[in-house]
């Protein structure tokens, strides 16, 4: 069985650490390969050789480390398949939803191909006599990203080619789940040219992460993943004075009016409710039907689709949904399912007892639909992670935005509506960080930046766009003088002032 690796100063390395952990294929349940497990010693020398590298990648003008930006772009390309089948064997999900995963990381390695223009300063001439005043952005150092299971391509992708482009080095540690695509990038960094040690895998779980937080050699940290997790992350990092950002968990509403055109609104909580087997964090996990006529619309045109979907193996021709990712995931959302039901919502459409015929071992089930959902529900309340979709009945328009802003998260969120107004009023009141209008998944493109507000994000900046470029670089401000030799001022012990 092979064994994935970690990546150090360019190098494929077991590391010292001795344990490994399995990885398994979610359409078979079969363990696919083992997967190093990183300990304190082994990121230390990821650290040393990030740290070693520095000085010298740092140093590099901005349009030469945006030349190696061009390559891994079309390598990435290049090697599009191989990378999809990856995700797909680790993840489940369609190999034509992993090449859209595959894309909008891309489109991240395109935007940081324009990294001299994105660290262009300012100056301004003549702040005083004779005085100029300019700013720069300057790297911040060593960087680490830990990344979810859920986009093996596009989060490593958010994190390290803009990293690096800023002039950082990078030590990425993705999920243990999905090792191969992530490692497979670094990998394809190193063949686009990048130098050793300026970007570096360590492959592990809790103890690698530890080490990371903890690490003096480490100067800024990027996480995505579950919420207890990203809120531990920055805390840890933030005491360990690192520069953090961690972006969190999600319960996502869409939000649909009466006068929305209803054959849209359905195929839209279709692709956004089942696709990907609900596992994206721009999920929509709850529909918020405004009216009893919306919300019997809603369920009379979602049933035949739900029971519909085509599911099984990801790699299978027509598939639109592949298996959740663990045994552990596909427990815990048959168990949420069975409590909703206990906790009195109507089960709709019931994927419990989905069988795919010849992989009964995979971690399939089919879509299930939840109607007369309340927010007391154990189904409402936690982040579901897979292909349920709960619908709850609203009185009215300020009950569903009151409903959307009570709760903990606020990742993404969508309106379904042909009223100008209500959306406008919508997109200025909601308390989310991502706000789609007739868009079902609104995920900035690589230009704008992606965050969530409240407990789905942990920091101050968002991810990639200039928010990306602002956390990955320091703002230095610089006053300069020049004065003719010979003429003097004198001294004066007042603050300084342009007079
Ligand atoms: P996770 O939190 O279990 O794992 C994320 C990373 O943290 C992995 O690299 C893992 O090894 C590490 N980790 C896990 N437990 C840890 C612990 N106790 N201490 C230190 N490190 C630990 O998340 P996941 O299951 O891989 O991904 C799914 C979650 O990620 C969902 O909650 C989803 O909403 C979230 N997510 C959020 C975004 C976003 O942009 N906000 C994007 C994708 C996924």
């Amino acid at each position: 069985m092979k064994t994935l690796n970690h990546l150090i100063n360019g190098a494929a390395t077991a590391g010292s650490s001795g344990r490994t952990g399995p990885v398994f294929n979610p359409a078979t349940g079969e363990q696919s390969a083992d997967v190093a497990l990183a300990n304190n010693a082994d990121v230390d020398a990821a650290v040393a050789a990030a740290q070693a590298a520095l000085p010298g990648w740092s140093a590099m003008p901005p349009l030469r480390r945006a030349r190696t930006m061009f390559r891994l772009n079309e390598l990435i390309l290049a090697n599009e398949q191989e990378l999809a089948e990856m995700i797909t064997s680790e993840h489940g999900k369609t190999i034509d939803d992993a090449k859209g995963d595959i894309l909008r990381g891309r489109e991240v390695v395109e935007f940081a191909c324009g990294i001299p223009h994105l660290l262009r300063g300012d100056f301004t001439e003549d702040v005083g006599t004779g005085v100029d005043a300019y700013t720069i952005r300057q790297s911040v150092g060593v960087c680490a990203g830990i990344t979810p299971f859920n986009f093996p391509a596009m989060i490593p992708l958010w994190m390290f080619p803009l990293s690096i482009a800023c002039g950082n080095t990078f030590i990425l540690k993705p999920s243990e789940r999905a090792p191969s695509c992530p490692t497979r990038l670094v990998e394809l960094a190193l063949e686009a040219g990048v130098p050793e040690g300026v970007v570096n895998l360590v492959n592990g779980d809790k103890e690698a992460v530890d080490a990371i937080l903890t690490h003096d050699g480490i100067d800024a940290v990027s996480f995505v993943g579950s919420t207890p997790v990203a809120q531990y992350i920055y805390a840890t990092a933030a005491e360990h004075g690192k520069r953090v950002q961690a972006l969190g968990g999600a319960k996502n509403h869409m939000v649909v009016m009466p006068d929305a055109d209803m054959d849209q609104a359905a195929d839209a909580l279709i692709s956004a409710g089942y696709g990907s087997a609900g596992q994206r964090c721009m999920a929509v996990s709850v529909a918020v039907a405004v009216g009893d006529d919306t919300a019997d619309a809603l369920v009379e045109k979602l049933t035949p689709k739900i029971q519909e979907l085509k599911i099984g193996p990801g790699n299978g021709e027509g598939i639109e949904m592949g298996p959740v990712v663990s045994k552990q995931a596909h427990e815990r959302i048959l168990d949420l399912i069975d409590q909703g039901e206990k906790e009195g919502a109507t089960v709709v459409v019931d994927g419990r007892n989905f069988k795919m015929q010849g992989y009964e071992n995979g971690y399939f089930m089919g879509g299930t639909l939840f109607d007369h959902v309340s927010e007391d529900m154990a189904i409402y309340k936690q982040e579901v992670f897979g292909p349920v979709l709960s619908l709850v009945r609203s009185n009215d328009y300020e009950s569903a935005v009151d409903l959307v802003n009570r709760n903990e998260y606020g990742n993404g969120t969508a309106i379904f509506t042909k009223d100008g107004d209500a959306a406008r009023d919508f997109a200025e009141r909601v308390q989310i960080g991502m706000v789609g209008i007739n868009v079902p998944i609104p995920v900035p493109v690589a230009y704008h930046s992606f965050g969530g507000w409240k407990r789905s994000l942990f920091g101050d900046m968002h991810m990639h766009g200039m928010e990306g470029v602002r956390f990955y670089t320091r703002q230095k401000a610089i006053t300069s003088r020049w004065p003719k030799s010979g003429v003097r001022e004198g001294h004066s012990l007042n603050m300084p002032t342009m007079q």
